[in-house]
Formats: C-alpha cells, sequence, structure tokens
C-alpha cells in the first residue's frame, strides 16, 4: 500500500491540492452498429472537445469525499454512483493506494446532456488523484482505466478532435484544420442514454444498421477549414430516437436553421442541439437569437477543438 510519505528527504512532496479541468465533447458523426452481446452497440464516431469545462479539485483528506457546484448539481450523485469518485476508486485500486481525499467539482457541461460531463469530471479525478497521490501512471495505463469507467472517458483524456471506435473508447487522432464555432441549445430535463439506445433498437426492429455513410466527407471537411463543408456533414444515428422521445427538440434545430446556422446535429444521446456558425461573432449572434426564441433552457458558446483533461497551474 502507498501512503502519503511521512518524511520529505525520503520521498517527493505531494502537493495538497491539485486541480483539472476537462471539457466536454461533441460527436460530430455517429454511426451505431447492432447491439453487442455485451449489451453495448458498436459505434463510430467523430469526437471533439468542447470550451466548456468541468474542474474536479482533489485535496488530501482522510477519507473519499465529493462535492458539487455549479450547473445541474441537484442532479449529480455524491456516492459512489459518482463517476469521479469511481476514478478515484479505480486507480486507488490499480496503484494500491488509500482512495483518501475530497472531490470539489465545479460544474459548467451541464448534466445527462449527452455532452460527456460525467466522464470529464472522471477524467479530471483520474489526473487529480494521480498527481495527489503521487501514483504516477502512465499514459497508456491512465487510457486503460479510463476505458474502464466509461465509452467517452479516454476521449475526456486525450480531448482533440478524434475517431472513436468499439464502444467508443478506441480513440484515434482526426486532424482538424483551424477553430470551429459552435452554439450549444440545451433543452430542460435530460435523457438517459440507455434509453435513447433502447428506443433506436425498437426503430430498427431487427433491420441492420446504416453503413458509415458519410464519415470520409466528415473527415475531409474537418481538413477544410470551411463550415459550409462540414455543416451538412454531421449526422447522428441517435438523432430519430432522441427527437422521438423529445419530440419538442424539432423546434429548437429548426430554429437554429431558421436564424443562419450552418449545419447542427443533436449532440450524442441527447437531449442538447448543436449548431455550427462560421465565426465567433456569429456564435454570440445565434445564441442570442435562439435565447430569444425561447427554444430551449440555455444556450453556450464554445469552440473546438480543446485539449483534454490537464492539471491547472496552482492558484489558477
Ligand atoms: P452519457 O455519458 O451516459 O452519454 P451524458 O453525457 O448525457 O451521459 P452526464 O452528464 O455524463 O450525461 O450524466 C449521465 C448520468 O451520470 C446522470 O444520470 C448523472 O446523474 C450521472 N453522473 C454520475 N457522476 C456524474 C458527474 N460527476 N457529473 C454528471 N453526472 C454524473
Amino acid at each position: 500500500m502507498l501512503s502519503r510519505p511521512v518524511s520529505p528527504q525520503l520521498a517527493p512532496v505531494l502537493p495538497e491540492s491539485v486541480t483539472v479541468r476537462a471539457p466536454a465533447k461533441l460527436n460530430l458523426h455517429l454511426s451505431v452498429g447492432a447491439r453487442r452481446r455485451d449489451g453495448f452497440h458498436d459505434l463510430t464516431t467523430i469526437f471533439q472537445a468542447l470550451s466548456v469545462y468541468d474542474e474536479v479539485t482533489a485535496t488530501v483528506s482522510p477519507t473519499l469525499s465529493v462535492t458539487v457546484r455549479g450547473e445541474g448539481e441537484g442532479d449529480v450523485p455524491l456516492d459512489s454512483d459518482n463517476l469521479a469518485m469511481r476514478a478515484a476508486l479505480a486507480l486507488a485500486d490499480v496503484a494500491g493506494c488509500q482512495p483518501a481525499g475530497n472531490l470539489a467539482i465545479r460544474k459548467a457541461i451541464p448534466v445527462s446532456a449527452g455532452l460527456a460531463g460525467g466522464s470529464a469530471d472522471a477524467a479530471a479525478a483520474l489526473l487529480a488523484c494521480d498527481a495527489l497521490w503521487g501514483t504516477a501512471l502512465d499514459r497508456a495505463a491512465l487510457l486503460d482505466l479510463a476505458a474502464g469507467l466509461g465509452s467517452d472517458v479516454p476521449f475526456a483524456l486525450t480531448g482533440g478532435t478524434a475517431l472513436g471506435t468499439g464502444r467508443g473508447e478506441q480513440l484515434l487522432p482526426v486532424l482538424a484544420a483551424g477553430r470551429w464555432h459552435w452554439v450549444l441549445a440545451v433543452a430542460a430535463g435530460g435523457l438517459a442514454t440507455p434509453q435513447v439506445y433502447e428506443e433506436l433498437d425498437r426503430q430498427r426492429d431487427g433491420d441492420p444498421p446504416a453503413s458509415n455513410a458519410g464519415l470520409d466527407v466528415l473527415i475531409n471537411a474537418l481538413r477544410s477549414r470551411d463550415p459550409a463543408a462540414l455543416g451538412p456533414a454531421l449526422s447522428n444515428d441517435l438523432q430519430s430516437a432522441a427527437l422521438s422521445l423529445r419530440p419538442d427538440l424539432r423546434h429548437t434545430l429548426a430554429a437554429g436553421a431558421e436564424f443562419g446556422s450552418v449545419g447542427c446535429v443533436v449532440s450524442g444521446s441527447g437531449p442538447t442541439c448543436a449548431f455550427l456558425t462560421v465565426s465567433a461573432d456569429h456564435a454570440v449572434q445565434l445564441a442570442a437569437e435562439l435565447t430569444g426564441a425561447g427554444v430551449c433552457r440555455t444556450v453556450r458558446a464554445a469552440y473546438g477543438p480543446v485539449g483534454g483533461a490537464r492539471i491547472l497551474p496552482a492558484g489558477d
């Protein structure tokens, strides 16, 4: 068992507190294969990390605990169902150390919104506890642990723009030239991911899923710096299922198109709708128009790609 060092002469001094921030994700392309024997579906997805971040501060404490402040704080569990706590427990288990510390989560990523906020918190907690406890796991081991915690957790560690296969946890970087400006229309209430997959299976009624049509077009568009090329290439197999469970999202999508977005897609399992714009100014303008139209609970302008989870310098 590792424990915090008693003598500064014998071991490196470990920090009292470590803060890590981790990004939300958007799926620019999501094709869902058939349901596998383990209950998961094979996915082919293009992730992009967006400039909406949760922060996790891990601080020395005799026991393991979680506190949550910010966006959707009342909807986040504080026990071992919390993905940040699960990440800390998994790390302690692998490293053979005591899982002790307070994890203070500051949420900006809306909960159950298809933006993988819980996965971001898990990735942030992994990095924060690794530094707090001095476990110093290498990148491959961290990615392995992350994959065991959830399909989107490895991407929250790596960030950028990436092709995800398997359950989404096998990642390859994809070249995305320039910066893309998005508006996120966040709906009132969330959608439970398993329910959206069930609805998709119901809609397919045993028919084989469609192929990965459009993936090459999207990957080329990502190199073009041209929003007019990327917009029409956005696609999500879960979108029809999300719309069937939340028909109100059709109004949100229609409003974004009416106000001049160059492309739109439901993010992951929804219900957040993401709109592509041509510039930062255009994003601010579209965000204002969507807010005025009252077609969602709240609106965020964001850009991508951004990097994955990273430790913030002390004092930030
Ligand atoms: P998924 O990653 O399953 O597609 P999502 O991106 O739509 O989900 P999340 O915000 O990650 O949404 O939350 C999904 C579920 O995970 C919610 O039921 C929430 O209560 C639970 N959860 C556990 N830990 C966290 C956390 N740290 N932050 C947010 N949600 C969490």
